[in-house]
């Protein structure tokens, strides 16, 4: 017998994590590496989150376990963030405290799907969705967007992928990796055609204050009230509050599913770490002009990245209106030679750029569109420079 389960040894590793350690590797040799690689802010946690947690580790009561479902403080300042900021209405009790956004991701799927049930899943997509959908038994069905459509797939794709056995529309917007958001027409039209099929919906929301240039993220729900009991909202401080490694993310949902996910939650990790619980009340009961400056420190950013690569012959990059990505189209680059070596795809290219220029980016491959790079502008603009400019004088090479 195999010592390790068909369903563990069937994931593939995240792609994300494996440049940024090649990268970290890199570096540790002494290379003057710079990532595109990492998908976290790079700005510091703020201090009032920080204080709240000092205080809440000197405070003995906080050194037990909380409730499974989470601190009955934060479920209630989740639903009333979740009204502040989506528009959707939910009580306390709707509300189940995870550990990240990742958690959130795989209980979700655990709590809704059966062995065989199909998710349709929008590419390009984030790593961990399909891993997710597989090891919780349901099957991915993905619906792709090129750049020509600003990575936005039409309800017509997704009628054509619709089959008997469709439970759930998984929705990210805006979206990692392509920065996309969808306009309010485009969310109602989605989730009148949901309702109309009875599918359930898991939108993640988790990039929902990174919008730029006037533009909105709209919550699905809120939008289309009656998909609220077949709605899952899937949310998290991580990139809001620079806070990733405190591992606090959410599930709004009916309360019905709620409560079959907290007894999921209840023997797989307890409770979400008690210290990390004040912090994020803290986080999302405060203000947001901590996050307006972050979010204008991304926004010069990407001017700056998306005019860079544009200039770059060969790549083609849809301007982001959200997240902290962009996704350029480098197809052209492809099967030309560089420095000897004709990369056919962009593993190979990612790899090229990695040793010869000395520059980490992630390839389209791990987010379901081979052809593409990620380039996560969370990065100092000076460091931002000089990387895509070392990645223009390589391709410039391409013959
Ligand atoms: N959802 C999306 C689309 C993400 O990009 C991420 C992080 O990269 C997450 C969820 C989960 O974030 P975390 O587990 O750090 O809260």
């Amino acid at each position: 017998r195999p010592r390790v389960s068909a369903r563990i040894a069937g994931i593939t590793p995240s792609a994300t994590l494996a440049v940024d350690a090649k990268a970290k590797a890199l570096k540790a040799e002494g290379r003057p590496v710079i990532g595109f690689g990492a998908g976290q802010p790079d700005f510091p946690t703020p201090d009032h989150v920080v204080e709240a947690a000092a205080a809440a580790v000197h405070d003995r009561s906080n050194h037990g376990y909380t409730a499974a479902a989470g601190l009955p403080e934060l479920r209630e300042a989740i639903a009333a963030k979740t009204l502040r900021d989506s528009g959707f209405q939910c009580a306390a009790s709707q509300v189940l405290v995870t550990n990240g956004g990742k958690q959130a991701v795989y209980s979700a799927f655990a709590t809704l799907l059966d062995p065989g049930d199909e998710v349709l899943l929008l590419a390009p997509y984030w790593t961990t969705y399909p891993e997710s959908i597989t090891l919780a038994g349901g099957v991915p069905v993905q619906v792709t967007a090129d750049e020509s459509t600003g990575y936005r797939v039409t309800v017509d794709q997704l009628e054509a992928a619709r089959t008997e056995r469709t439970k759930v529309l998984l929705f990210n917007s805006p979206s990692n990796p392509t920065g996309a958001v969808y306009p309010r027409e485009q969310v109602e039209a989605i989730g009148r055609w949901a309702a109309e099929h009875d599918i359930w919906v898991i939108t993640d929301e988790i990039y929902e204050h990174l919008v730029y240039d006037d533009v909105k993220a709209e919550s699905l729900p809120a939008v289309v009230p009656e998909m609220a009991d077949r709605t899952l909202i899937l949310n998290g401080v991580a990139k809001t509050y620079s806070m990733t490694g405190w591992r606090v993310g959410w599930i709004v949902g009916p309360q019905d599913v709620i409560k079959a996910a907290a007894s999921f939650q209840s023997h797989l990790c307890g409770n979400v770490a008690n210290i990390s619980q004040r912090a994020a009340l803290a986080a999302v009961a405060g203000p947001l002009d901590v996050v307006h400056e972050m979010r204008e420190a991304f926004d010069a950013r990407r001017r700056r990245i998306v005019s860079l690569l544009s200039e770059i012959p060969g790549v083609e990059c849809p301007t982001p209106e959200g997240a902290f990505y962009a996704y350029p189209s480098v197809k052209a680059v492809l099967g030309k030679e560089i420095r000897g070596q004709r990369p056919k795809d962009t593993v190979e290219l990612a790899d090229l750029i990695l040793r010869e220029a000395e520059v980490a980016v992630v390839p389209g491959e791990a987010f379901g569109t081979p052809g593409y790079f990620r380039f996560s502008y969370a990065l100092a603009e000076k460091d931002l420079v000089e990387g895509v400019t070392r990645v223009a004088d390589l391709l410039a090479e391409a013959r």
